[in-house]
């Protein structure tokens, strides 16, 4: 007899599962050891990516379409931490919006419980009104690997200095803060090793203060410190398989 196919556990309303914490927006403790769970909710997050065609669009059945960036993309292949499954909206929309009188726009935000979420969000709601609209991971993402090692780097018409920033997942121009804040911090630095060839070092340096023009994270961050390193390619030589059997005594 064939074993009967069991049914996938589904998920709880989000009611059921978050209410804790002080804001209300955390997971509730009979939930923090539920593997079942935890998966349930990874896989929500990964089912994303089906949403996407090849040429990088996510279309809705209204006509509207959205070209989602490369980092937002890499981004539902990531697995997510404890704090992002724990939380009910590890993400948000931020965009400008138009205000009626003619006055500047307005920076809006939108809390979205997934990735997928917040890009059904701007398809629906935000192409016409702006197209530069972004999804800020609130805990952020390290940079993909692909890109390590890649920033900082000069790109876009006006050749401006761009780091990786792991909160809206995309190359982005970061200013001083306001008022003169500095910061001591480790980061990789070009120096010769003995034979003379160049080598980098870690070395605990004075730092400016800088924050993404777009989301505000600034460089302080240890996501952002490690994503916007300089990476050396170590050449692993081929080493003889180690013997896996004994030879045994005569
Ligand atoms: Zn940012």
């Amino acid at each position: 007899m064939r074993p009967r196919r069991t049914k996938r556990p589904t998920l709880p309303s989000p009611d059921e599962i978050y209410g804790g914490g002080v804001t209300g927006n955390r997971m509730r403790g009979e939930f923090t050891y539920r593997v079942d769970i935890h998966e349930a909710l990874q896989r929500r997050h990964e089912r994303g990516m089906s949403r996407i065609d090849d040429a990088g669009y996510w279309r809705d059945g209204n006509g509207h379409s959205w070209r989602v960036p490369y980092g937002v993309r890499a981004a539902f292949g990531n697995t997510l931490t404890f704090s992002q499954i724990a939380s009910e909206y590890p993400f948000y929309v931020q965009w400008r919006h138009p205000s009626k009188n003619g006055g500047p726009p307005r920076t809006l935000t939108r809390s979205c419980s997934s990735l997928g979420a917040a890009c059904a969000f701007i398809v629906a709601h935000l192409t016409d009104v702006d197209p530069e609209a972004f999804i800020v991971c609130r805990l952020g993402f390290y940079i993909p690997s692909p890109l390590l090692g890649k920033f900082p780097r000069r790109m876009g018409p006006q050749q401006k200095m761009h780091y990786w920033c792991p909160r809206c997942m995309a190359p982005r121009v970061f200013r001083r803060t306001s008022g003169d804040q500095w910061f001591y911090a480790n980061k990789k630095i070009l120096t010769t090793d003995r034979h003379g060839n160049p080598d980098y070092q870690w070395k605990n340096v004075r730092l400016a203060l800088i924050e993404c023009t777009r989301c505000g994270l600034n460089n302080r961050d240890n996501k952002f410190r490690a994503s916007n390193q300089p990476v050396t390619k170590v050449k692993v030589r081929a080493t003889r398989r180690a013997r896996t059997t004994r030879r045994r005594r005569r």
